[in-house]
């Protein structure tokens, strides 16, 4: 017995067996058994639109090489007291949590939000009424703002292929859909999410850690260079070590934890507005029709270049999806995008921003805390402007005329919408830059300016990052490691996760 990895195209839509026959042919054998190991659309050609498959193909015919396994990634098991806190029950803190369990930790996580039912239930309240809820939030509580996401799985960080396996072999594990390990963009889709996320947990549990929500840390004591334990609003909590992985919408815990003399410095980041248009222009554009056999959606990636070297591109793209009200406060309004594993709504969104750093914003040079707070005060300025949770919104067209819009066309956004200059309520310099980078991708997407740009998009990375030692731990606290988006050193679901796993190896390793 032996294997062979093949290259072969499939037409959209095709059958298992037009699959089986295809693999056959192409590896030159008639018995064999087989396994995707990747798989992608191309649509460069609009007149010849195919899957492109790497399979691998085992057969007794084929000689020479054995079947290749996938590399397993192992955890190394002793038997531990060392307790540790996890903060934040994120993709970053969630694994982090998960692995160090697995090692033999005695791991405690902690998350300021509610488990995943009562969280969907006040979410539902919320988009029905606008009346916020603290649990009801896209950002916090169990799962972090990973759980009500596209759950899209994609990640142009290198050097993480073992974690993402481990962390796609989870979610697989836990109910994903299986197809997440081939396909070059996979997506789990916000309605898995929901159950995934809380299967993990009980596996987790299972294991022997234990889970507290609606507990948030509200302060940290440290004591000759590491902290001794942190303060809740339900009690303190103790440990060896301590992995923080807020996210990238806690300011108040960002505030304390800089104020508790933990160093960040600022950083790049992105900020600019949703865009949103009917996905059957999308597909027609994409791939010339507005529909194609077995495949859901078309979806798009833009990039452009300012004059004054300003990048802006589209990012997070949810085809048939929706665009939702992802403020974790109730003074802030900004929007987010997500869509269910079907993704057969009729809009497709993205976000549409402009590479900035907080200096540029601000017109002069800034800290930490000042980048943050420009940040809160402009998420302020959208939600004072409407007066609730609706989203200001203008057709891409006013935008770049720069003409006050009268009404705006239908949308996914479930708050509603409220016509506003966003060309005004945005930063100039992100407003000019997205003017110059939205013409640009009207040349590259047919169509592009018929859409519609809604509300802030302000969390697609972190404006400030956590400084780190060697060791990975916080200078100055031994025992103390910020993990995930919001301390700068991921962005997105998978390369969050990645970062909790690699601050819990970090910690192994000790
Ligand atoms: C609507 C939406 C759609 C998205 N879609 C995608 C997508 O398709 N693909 C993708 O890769 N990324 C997506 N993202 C981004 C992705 O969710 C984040 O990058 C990722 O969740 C970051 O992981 P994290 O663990 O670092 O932080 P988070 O997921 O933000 O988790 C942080 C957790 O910390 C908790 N917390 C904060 N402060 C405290 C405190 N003081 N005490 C206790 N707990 C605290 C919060 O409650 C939260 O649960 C989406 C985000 C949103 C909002």
């Amino acid at each position: 017995m032996g294997n062979k990895t093949i290259e072969i195209k499939l037409a959209p839509g095709y059958t298992e067996e037009e699959l089986r026959q295809t693999v056959q042919k192409a590896a030159r054998v008639k018995e064999c058994s087989y396994r995707i190991l990747s798989k992608g659309l191309d649509a460069r050609k609009k007149e010849h639109i195919h899957w492109q498959l790497r399979v691998e193909v085992v057969a007794d015919s084929l000689r020479g090489a054995t079947p290749s396994l996938p590399e397993a990634w192992k955890i190394p098991y002793k038997k531990r007291t060392t307790k540790v806190i996890v903060v934040g029950s994120g993709p970053a803190g969630f694994f982090a949590a998960y692995v160090l369990q697995q090692a033999g930790f005695q791991v405690a996580l902690i998350d300021r939000g509610a488990e995943v039912g009562k969280r969907a239930k006040a979410i539902t309240t919320f988009e029905k009424t606008g009346t916020f809820d603290p649990l009801g939030t896209y950002t916090f509580g169990e799962g972090g703002a990973g759980t009500f996401s596209d759950g899209k799985l994609t990640s142009r960080s290198k050097h993480i292929s073992l974690e993402k396996a481990f962390i796609v072999n989870a979610y697989i594990h836990a109910g994903a859909p299986e197809e997440i390990a081939w396909l070059t963009h996979p997506h789990i889709g916000s309605n898995n999410l929901r159950s995934v996320v809380k299967k993990l947990r009980e596996e987790f549990q299972a294991l022997g850690g234990t889970v507290h929500f609606e507990t948030c840390m509200e302060s940290i004591e440290s004591e000759k260079g590491k902290v001794k334990a942190i303060h809740t609003n339900r009690g303190e909590f103790a440990a060896g070590y301590y992995i923080l992985a807020p996210g990238n919408s806690a300011y108040d815990t960002y505030r304390m934890l800089i104020q508790a003399g933990v160093p960040f410095q600022t950083k790049n980041f992105a900020i600019g507005s949703r865009a949103e248009h009917p996905q059957g222009l999308i597909n027609l554009a994409q791939w010339g029709v507005e529909t194609l056999p077995g495949v859901k959606a078309a979806e798009y990636r833009l990039t452009a270049q300012t004059d004054n070297q300003i990048p802006v591109y589209t990012f997070c793209m949810c085809p048939g999806g929706i665009v939702v009200p992802a403020t974790a406060f109730e003074h802030t309004n900004l929007v987010n995008g997500m869509s269910y594993y079907k993704r057969n709504g009729i809009f497709g969104n993205a976000a549409c921003v402009a590479g900035i750093h907080p200096d540029q914003l601000a017109g002069k040079k800034v800290t930490p805390l000042e980048a943050l707070e420009n940040l809160e005060n402009l998420e302020t300025r959208f939600k004072t402007y409407t007066g609730n949770f609706s989203a200001p919104a203008i057709s891409i067209k006013d935008f770049l005329s720069g003409t006050m819009p009268e009404k705006i066309p239908e949308s996914s956004y479930p708050l509603g919408l409220t016509p506003a200059p966003l060309y005004d309520l945005l930063p100039v310099v992100v407003t000019n830059a997205l003017r110059e980078g939205l013409l640009q991708f009207n040349k590259k997407l047919k169509g592009y300016d018929q859409g519609i740009l809604l509300g802030l998009e302000s969390k697609t990375s972190s404006p400030i990052q956590a400084q780190r030692n060697d060791n990975g731990n916080s200078p100055g606290f031994n025992n103390l490691f910020l993990a995930g988006e919001g301390s700068g050193y991921a962005g997105g679901i998978i390369s969050s996760a990645a970062d909790g796993i690699k601050a819990a190896m970090e910690i192994i390793r000790r």
